[in-house]
């Protein structure tokens, strides 16, 4: 086929904004930077983006792709690892589109739009205790667009089937130019005479597929999963059954057949109980009789990692044994149908006593216990890049599929290959259908790495064809990676039926040209620039980044930003929209599986541009008298300048100012601003000013700024506390701890300020914070100060950091008050990202867990960002506010009368936000309500963590 190319000159971006309007279409640098890759091993520039919000959108866009020649792509995360969601010409990201349309919990199915991600879909239907079964291991990014188009499967494909089996219907628009309501359709339905009038290629592939049967079913893998070439087995199967089966061409055809802008998914009850066992061989030729045993269980997930994955991933760090050869992760779900619950442990220990273990079982049956087992295997693809030696997990050969119980033999197999090549491999996979990930480490960059990839691409392939008859494609997909290959696995002819399918689908050629249907080398197109850098393109970053959350759209997300900050064009001039647009909240270095800090790299974007107008107010307050007196007048004042019109005043008259700071920045007028202190904490504590450093007095309160100027408990409740557990905290001098300053790039400024807290805090042996941005950037001083003199006295520093919810009492157990009620209410918890990047996650919730007279809920979405950010809500109230929704939506749905939270700063934004509907505190300050009233009550102290 021959495939169109976009003209150079076309001005493509130009055409499009005309047809759907300019906020949809991206074709500026930041943008085509952000979109020429994807989680594989590939980049093509693209010429531009659709930001596809409606039907029409996608219908427009095709059309005029399909009339101009220029090769379009469909896209939803880009995390697939085949290179089938980039292209060179338009990349339309159904992202916006990610809505669940209906959901029918009788009948158990659901209409479900292409750009919700996996994820949210099962958040979302677990409230009808149903689920989607098919659960790729990118579950927490992967969107379902992407997941039809690939046929995708997971751990649990065992139970539940991969996607070809949980679809009813599709919509697909097709070059034909009209939608196509894909479902099964009897052959006797008159719909389907309507259906091949308005779209005659379906009337070929029925004609086509009733012709070939017996050579089609003759080409069928005989293993259980496969993704290879066009499902044409599931039509014959459907025409066998005398159903003409339409899904089972679309999903799996990787966005070259048509568009999906809908689809109606089968659902399934959600497990009422899961066991999940975690099983170390010593030696991994037992591994195929132990699968063959567990099988007889009926588990729904059985997954394997083998030796080299285990040294790879780190063993001490996984507690994983040193002389465990292979790794079993085995699931037992339990439904309501199955009656009397089953002991599966027990089970599982007796089925073990036949194989030589490196160690007994471990069981998990609680919910977070047994996401600790799975964290590791779900992460495990860009965990490897941690792995050194300028080498990169490389997904070439990377989904493979062999008879169940000829697994150990194939991992043997792929042993010693490597072994011969010496090439570290990871192998790892589901066992329990055979399917084996593979993933060779290589410096593409070397010439003989390079070899060792393409003689193993092709001597692995062909093996697994020939010796274990089995398919190069389980799940991934064909892409780009696997295309050349197709061939090889069908043969000509059915090969030759593909190429038909796809001629007739695409005549024009422009649908997704290079994936699937192609013989150009798996080589071509490489990234070898991105293959030596530290992101592993995951996506997983995306999965948590707030501002992707709002704008869906691959420029506004942290996977992104790094391809934009760290490629060689980067400009801050061409990039300065997207850099300035991180909130710097971390979420991203919390979650990312290979140690990458995007907010950092664009720290230090932002460093080489400081900005000005926030450099003169930073360099004001550094000035602390003359600002401390200012911050005192406006505080007297508040209850003038507070109000309505005067505020609106204020955001007029500061607007210039403002936008010096920022194109969007302003002091809204309808902001809830927070009281400022016209005693600032320091003068309200006098004696613990100072530097008091005694045998006695060894802890030292760093309160930070908002503790300080604001009105807001949060100061007052944390020395309360420390004072209940009978300590006297000091208060030595003491300045911001950066992190504003950090944000707008004036790192000198801030180091200035940095080096005054080292030198104040060093005498003390516990620093106590109740900021979370305060308590990350305290221990992040070491990596502000590496390489200088400093770094030694930074180090020190960062150990003794500790925030007020981990100041632990042993010696007066929580117990003590579980009598005690001293206001009956639910409480639910706001964890501000930077305590979650400093390490904090459980202490909060633990206190408020054990407060007395209050029962804690935790809420969905606890764990991300509010949109606050610090002065983030001033430079782009607006955006803020959008992300602030997703919290506003989870508080309420907690039904807590109080949510509360450990940073001032977060505070902020959730006063904002709720307007008094949710009270809003401080850990602290609950902790110290509660110690005030067990005093009172005569009880004595009150919990800690
Ligand atoms: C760490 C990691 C683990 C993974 N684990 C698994 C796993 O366990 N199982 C598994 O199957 N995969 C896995 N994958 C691969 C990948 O995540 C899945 O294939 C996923 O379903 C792709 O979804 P996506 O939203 O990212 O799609 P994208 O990458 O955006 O697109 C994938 C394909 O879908 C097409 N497409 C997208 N939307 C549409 C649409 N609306 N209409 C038509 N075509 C469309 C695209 O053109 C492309 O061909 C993993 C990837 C990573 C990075
Ligand atoms: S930064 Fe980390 S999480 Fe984000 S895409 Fe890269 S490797 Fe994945
Ligand atoms: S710091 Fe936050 S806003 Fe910035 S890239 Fe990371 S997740 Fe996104």
């Amino acid at each position: 086929m021959t495939l169109v190319l976009p003209e150079k000159t076309r001005p493509i971006a130009g055409d499009l904004r005309r047809l759907i309007g300019s906020e949809k279409v991206r074709d500026d640098a930041p943008a085509l930077t952000a979109y020429a890759v994807d989680a594989s091993i590939y980049k093509i520039v693209p010429k531009a983006i659709i930001l596809a919000e409606s039907e029409e959108d996608i219908q427009r866009v095709v059309d005029y792709a399909v009339r101009v020649g220029v090769p379009l792509t469909p896209r939803a995360a880009g995390t697939n690892l085949t290179g089938s969601a980039i292209g060179s010409g338009i990349i339309l990201d159904v992202s916006r589109l990610n809505r669940i349309l209906e959901i029918n919990r009788e009948e158990q199915w659901a209409r479900v739009q292409p750009g919700i991600v996996l994820a949210e879909l099962n958040k979302q239907l677990a409230r009808d205790e149903v689920m989607f079964g098919p659960d790729p291991s990118s579950g927490d990014m992967c969107k379902l667009g992407g997941m039809l188009a690939n046929n995708s499967a997971g751990p649990h494909t065992l139970r539940y089937g991969s996607v070809k089996d949980n679809v009813h219907a599709l919509r697909v628009y097709l070059q034909t130019g009209h939608w196509l309501d894909a479902r099964p359709y009897a052959l006797d339905d008159p719909r389907l005479n309507e259906i091949q009038r308005l779209h005659p290629p379906v009337g070929n592939i029925l004609t086509i597929v009733g012709a070939h049967g017996e050579m089609i079913r003759s080409k069928r893998p005989t293993v259980s999963k496969n993704s290879c070439g066009y499902n044409l087995f599931g039509l014959l199967d459907g025409l066998e059954r005398g159903v003409f089966d339409l899904p089972k061409l679309f999903v799996g055809s990787e966005g070259t057949l048509g568009v999906i802008s809908e689809a109606t998914i089968r659902l399934v009850p959600r497990p009422k109980a899961t066991t999940t066992a975690l099983i170390h061989f010593r030696n991994l030729d037992e591994v195929g009789d132990a699968v063959f045993k567990l099988l007889s269980l009926s588990p729904s997930a059985l997954e394997v990692m083998d030796g080299n994955t285990l040294n790879l991933i780190g063993r001490d760090q996984h507690h994983i044994p040193a002389d465990a050869e292979a790794t079993l992760i085995a699931e037992f779900d339990e439904t309501a149908e199955q009656g009397r619950p089953r002991d599966y442990g027990h089970d599982i220990r007796l089925l073990c006593r036949a194989f030589r273990l490196s160690a007994d079982p471990v069981l998990a049956f609680r919910q977070e216990q047994r996401e600790q087992i799975w964290k590791a295997r779900k992460a495990l693809y860009p965990t490897l890049y941690r792995y050194g030696n300028g080498k990169k997990p490389i997904n070439y050969v990377d989904d493979v599929v062999v008879h169940a119980e000829r697994i150990g033999e194939l991992v043997r197999y792929l042993e010693e290959f490597f072994k011969a090549q010496r090439v570290p491999v990871a192998v790892f996979g589901h066992i329990g259908n055979g399917n084996a990930h593979i993933v060779p480490l290589l410096n593409v960059n070397d010439k003989e790495d390079f070899a060792r990839m393409v003689e193993s691409y092709h001597a692995i392939h062909e093996a697994v064809l020939t010796k274990f008859g089995g398919s190069i494609c389980g799940e991934h997909g064909d892409g780009r990676v696997r295309a050349e290959y197709v061939r090889r696995m069908f043969g000509d002819e059915l090969y030759g039926l593909f190429k038909t399918v796809k001629q007739s689908f695409d005549p024009a050629g422009v649908l997704n040209p290079g994936v699937k249907i192609s013989e150009t080398p798996f080589t071509e197109y490489i990234d070898y620039t991105r293959l030596s850098k530290s992101c592993a393109t995951c996506g997983k970053c995306n999965s948590v980044c707030p501002v992707y959350d709002v704008f869906q759209s691959e420029d506004m997300s942290s996977r992104g930003w790094f391809e934009i900050v760290t490629a060689k064009d980067y400009s801050y001039l061409n990039s300065k929209r997207v850099v300035e647009a991180c909130l710097n909240c971390k979420s991203c270095r919390t979650i990312c599986p290979a140690d990458v800090d995007v907010s950092d790299l664009i720290l230090k974007r932002r460093a080489e541009h400081p900005n000005f107008m926030a450099g003169l107010v930073f360099k004001f307050q550094a000035r602390q008298s003359l600002f401390e007196s200012v911050l005192k007048v406006l505080a007297r004042a508040q209850w003038l300048w507070d109000r309505p019109s005067i505020r609106a005043l204020i955001e007029y008259v500061t607007r210039p100012v403002m936008r010096r700071i920022a194109a969007t920045a302003r002091i809204p007028r309808d902001m809830v601003l927070p009281k400022l202190a016209e005693k600032h904490l320091p003068e309200r504590y006098p004696e613990l000013v100072g530097n008091r450093r005694t045998a006695e007095a060894t802890v030292a309160y760093f309160h930070g700024c908002a503790a300080k100027y604001f009105d807001d408990g949060v100061g007052d409740a944390v020395i309360s506390v420390l004072r209940q557990q009978g300590i006297e905290p000091a208060l030595p001098p003491q300045r911001c701890s950066g992190t504003p300053i950090q944000t707008y790039g004036h790192v000198d400024l801030m180091k200035d300020g940095a080096r005054v807290n080292l030198a104040s805090f060093e005498p003390y042996e516990t620093i106590v914070t109740g900021c979370a941005s305060c308590t990350l950037m305290l221990k992040d001083y070491p990596k502000l100060f590496a390489g200088d003199p400093e770094e030694e006295a930074a180090k020190r520093l960062a150990k003794k950091v500790k925030h007020v919810t981990e100041m632990s009492s042993p010696s007066k157990p929580p117990s003590k008050f579980d009598t005690v009620p001293t206001r009956p209410c639910k409480v639910t918890y706001h964890s501000s990202c930077h305590l979650r990047a400093a390490g904090v996650t459980r202490a909060p919730r633990q206190v408020l867990s054990q407060l007395p007279g209050m029962e804690f809920v935790d809420m969905q979405d606890a764990d991300r960002c509010a949109g606050g950010a610090g002065t983030y809500m001033l430079k782009d109230y607006d955006t803020s506010q959008k992300i602030f929704d997703r919290k506003r939506r989870a508080i309420e749905e907690s039904g807590a009368d109080v949510v509360a939270t450990s940073c001032p700063a977060c505070m902020i934004q959730l006063k904002n936000g709720l307007r008094g509907k949710v009270a809003v505190k401080h850990v602290a300050e609950l902790m110290s309500e509660s110690y005030q009233a067990n005093r009172v009550s005569g009880e004595g102290t009150p919990p800690a963590s």
